[in-house]
């Protein structure tokens, strides 16, 4: 339902909790946070209200050895597979990937089918736990990261906007739109990812609207855009107003 991606200098869940916020008013019946803890990726979510997630992060801080988090992503869930709880509740993690997911998986029934039979074990109910297998089966198999990304959504089916983390990849955020919107955001020696300008609003209001199909990196300097056919895009950096 809502996503918000962070790779940034300061403390991350702080301003992931504060988006998910504003992206209260879409409903949701459940949210999640992910960050990078000292290199490993780390979950926290709950079912009900962002005050319930964050009753959960009081008692288990996000929080490592080097200090505060500066790489996360967030997510409020609005079901369509699976119950409401914390199960279900986004990220969903598979060996070293951890995503959130806006939108429906429609063949996720029969690529659930081959992962298991392939020895994966699924630990929720949801369409959306199929893509973080498949893109860490695709790293053990030896692919690039972004490589990896872009075979798994040449095979998804549906409607989707994704944001994920790869554990490894410090500061890289990865990011996919086909049927569910997602923007860029552009900050100073930050970048953002959001579900709508509203996501990324407390941070910045310069936005580059994905195309349906785009997937892109982000880290602390910059974003990388391709479009459907994997060629490098160049999609504009509009201004959109404070209240947007
Ligand atoms: N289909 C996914 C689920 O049920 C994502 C729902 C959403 O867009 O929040 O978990």
């Amino acid at each position: 339902c809502g996503i918000i991606g962070i790779t940034g200098q300061g403390p991350a869940v702080p301003r992931l909790i504060d988006s998910l916020k504003r992206l209260e008013y879409r409903g949701y019946d459940s949210a999640g946070v992910a960050a990078t803890v000292d290199g490993r990726t780390e979950r926290r979510r709950a079912k009900g209200k962002i005050v319930e997630l964050e009753t959960v992060l009081l008692d288990h801080p996000l929080r490592g050895e080097s200090g505060q988090p500066t790489v996360g992503i967030g997510h409020t869930r609005w079901a369509t597979h699976g119950a409401p709880n914390t199960e279900n509740a986004h990220p969903h993690k598979a060996g070293r990937v951890t995503l959130v997911h806006n939108g429906i998986i429609e063949n996720f029934a029969e690529l659930k089918a081959e992962l298991q039979a392939a020895g994966h074990a699924f630990e929720s109910q949801t369409d959306t736990e199929v893509v973080a297998h498949l893109i860490d089966q695709g790293l053990n198999d030896g692919r690039e990261p972004l490589d990896a990304f872009k075979a798994v959504l040449d095979r998804l089916r549906g409607a989707y906007a994704l944001a994920v983390l790869i554990e490894g990849e410090d500061g890289v955020i990865l990011g996919a739109r086909h049927g569910s919107p997602l923007v860029v955001g552009w900050g100073e020696g930050e970048m953002y990812l959001g579900s709508d300008a509203l996501a990324v609003g407390p941070f910045t209001q310069k936005i580059s609207y994905l195309e349906d199909g785009d997937y892109v990196r982000i880290d602390r300097s910059g974003a990388t855009i391709f479009d459907t056919a994997g060629r490098r895009a160049n999609r504009p950096v509009v201004q959109v107003s404070a209240s947007a």
